[in-house]
């Protein structure tokens, strides 16, 4: 049995409905904002990446390349720009930032209607109560790869191991919107192997090569690995040792797994933020 999930068939999937539903819109077509602060190359691809995605299914981009000695004040006054630019519908802004930005401020400041990323406040509270519209890329990635390979989650024990805000916590909030009994593990808690051996269904996002391993698991588990290491031998590899595979019912591989799920979640927020901002229905997921 193939128990390996392709992320990147899915992903492809996505993109070309996006494309054709973009496709028949006869009026301007929806437009990503990106603000990129300073030189950092890891940052650079991702906004290389995430034009090209948007090429490709019919969203207008603009990138905003702005030195890194840019003032916090300077790129709240962009942003509000960009607010008020009814062509903008969605605004991103490539983190990490300076140190002398803060991060929280610079992200209160994006009018939550056109929070591609899901971060402000707003999205995550509206998330919380099962409202959200827009949510953080990566996790609706995980959900929808488990929505795609029929994993029913209702009821289920589902492990998140990780808190991060951008991945760890949305991620325990989806899956307990989806019925599942959530459990959310850190670097903190205590005997993590007996919960990982009672899960029905992991997410791993604690940025450690190989951190989940074979005899941690019980036969059947779904397995999803968020991570994006670098391997002693330069390889990129994620947070499960893929011989967990041997073991999990379906797993997500690294390449190829939740890495191209992110940006094709960006580009499905971005048609959805056009839709709110011109009241075009909204189907649910
Ligand atoms: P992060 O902000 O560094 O959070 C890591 C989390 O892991 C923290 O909550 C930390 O706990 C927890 N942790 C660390 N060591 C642990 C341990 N020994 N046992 C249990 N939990 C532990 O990382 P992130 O931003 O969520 O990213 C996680 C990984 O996903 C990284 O490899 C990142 O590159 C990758 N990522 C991939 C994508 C994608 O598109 N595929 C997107 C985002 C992130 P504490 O809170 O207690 O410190």
């Amino acid at each position: 049995m193939n128990n390996i999930i392709n992320g990147t068939e899915i992903a492809k999937n996505i993109k070309d409905q996006l494309k054709l539903e973009i496709e028949k819109i006869n009026d301007k077509k929806p437009c990503l904002a990106v603000i990129i602060v300073g030189n950092d190359e890891a940052s650079h691809i991702y906004v290389k990446n995430k034009n090209k995605a948007c090429d490709y299914v019919g969203i207008k981009s603009d990138t905003y390349f702005l030195n890194s000695n840019i003032s916090e004040i300077e790129l709240i006054q962009l942003i509000e720009k960009l607010n008020n630019n009814e062509e903008v519908n969605g605004i991103l802004v490539q983190l990490p930032l300076p140190s002398h930005i803060n991060e929280k401020n610079i992200l209160l400041k994006i009018n939550p209607l056109k929070d591609v990323d899901g971060f402000h406040p707003y999205n995550i509270g509206m998330l919380s109560t099962n409202s959200a519209k827009l949510k953080s890329c990566t996790p609706s990635g995980c959900m929808e790869l488990l929505k795609r390979y029929n994993v029913d989650i209702k009821g289920k024990n589902a492990l998140v191991i990780g808190r991060s805000n951008i991945v760890g916590k949305p991620i325990s909030m989806m899956l307990l919107n989806e019925d599942a009994t959530v459990t959310t593990a850190h670097s903190k808690t205590k005997n993590l192997e007996y919960l990982t051996k009672n899960a029905d269904i992991i997410i791993v996002a604690v940025g450690i090569a190989n951190f989940l391993k074979p005899h941690m698991i019980k036969d059947g588990v779904v397995l999803i690995d968020v991570g994006m290491n670098r391997a002693k031998d330069g390889n990129l590899c994620g947070d499960i040792d893929f011989e967990c595979s041997q073991k999990a019912s379906l797993i997500t591989p690294v390449p190829g797994g939740v890495g191209p799920m992110t940006i094709t979640m960006l580009m499905k927020n971005c048609l959805t933020a056009y839709k709110i901002q011109n009241n075009i229905n909204i189907e649910e997921d």
